[in-house]
């Protein structure tokens, strides 16, 4: 079985066990960069081309050079075929600045400062999926809420803090799940300093209450996340009432269920918060249907808008 697999956007396959990074790429010197996580299932990436969609609006968002989608579509199914159809895996597509000063020699001669931009890194590597992700999706994941120390309003007044993109800066995500684990938690939900839930540091929060579920709005400083898209979209369909509100961290222990949703993992219940029992709703298995069927389906880049 494989267990790793490098494709160059060139769609290349390389060896993963030779070096591909330069020593000053800026995605290493800075984390300056963009990324998409994938779920490979049956030797196909799910809802690829909301993920390639999203990733053109990141890179925009880093005023990156726009990505040639038909070729990381490529080297994205390049990949997926390797990894096969024997077990999950997960597919990262990461797209650097390129390296620190080095510009491409037909870009070098360019006046004009954004076409003397360095060539961006650019690859996808699968990986086996997490051990804990196989628990996190059957008994579901015991969670902390955290500050986040930022308002909801800062989002729209601070476009520089790319809340609404996925970076390769994920330093202080990673911090927050160790925090947790120190405190015997799974994961993270982030809260803005008026107690307004956000996210997680690598999912979407959704809450359920009856027929309906609720997501905080992508203008309070949240990455739209793919998932609880392909959820709303399969919900809708089933009669459920699907919105983006803002809720408060009291709310997620009065509401039926909470959720935290993300490409790999899909749909974790959250069965401890802050060390409060949650019992399972009902709806819990038809939630994770949705889920996975929501994924499942035919998605086309005009769906992410
Ligand atoms: C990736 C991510 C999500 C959502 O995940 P999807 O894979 O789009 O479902 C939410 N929040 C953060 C911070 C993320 O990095």
């Amino acid at each position: 079985m494989v267990d790793r697999v490098l494709v160059a956007l060139d769609g290349t396959v390389r060896d993963p066990d030779e070096p591909l990074l330069y020593a000053d790429d800026i995605g290493a010197l800075r984390g300056d960069g963009v990324f998409e996580t994938v779920l490979v299932r049956d030797g196909k990436p799910c809802a690829i081309e909301l993920h390639l969609a999203r990733l053109r609006r990141s890179a925009e968002a880093l005023d990156l050079p726009d990505p040639d989608l038909g070729q990381w579509r490529t080297a994205v199914e390049t990949a997926a075929k390797e990894w096969g159809s024997e077990h999950e895996g997960m597919l990262r597509m990461i797209l650097t600045r390129g390296r620190d000063g080095v510009e491409s020699t037909t870009r070098a001669a360019s006046r004009k400062p954004a076409e003397r931009a360095p060539v961006p890194t650019a690859y996808v590597l699968v990986v086996p999926v997490a051990e804990r992700v196989h628990k996190a999706r059957t008994e579901g994941v015991s969670v902390i809420t955290l500050s986040r120390g930022i308002s909801v309003d800062l989002a729209p007044n601070a476009p520089w803090l790319l809340l609404g993109a996925k970076t390769l800066s994920y330093a202080t995500n990673m911090a927050a799940l160790r925090f947790a684990a120190r405190m015997e938690a799974d994961d993270v939900i982030y809260t803005s300093t008026e107690h307004r839930v956000l996210e997680g540091p690598r999912s979407t929060v959704v809450l359920q209450r009856d027929k309906q579920l609720i997501t905080p709005p992508a203008r309070h400083g949240v990455l739209p996340g793919i998932t609880q898209r392909a959820l709303f979209a399969e919900a809708e369909r089933a009669g459920w009432d699907c919105r983006y509100e803002s809720f408060f961290t009291a709310d997620l222990i009065t509401a039926d269920s909470v959720w935290l949703l993300g490409s790999v993992t899909l749909a974790a219940r959250v069965a401890t918060l802050d060390g409060l029992r949650m019992s399972p709703p009902e709806c819990a298995s038809e939630i994770t249907e949705l889920v996975e069927r929501g994924v499942a389906r035919t998605w086309s880049l005009a769906d992410w808008s």
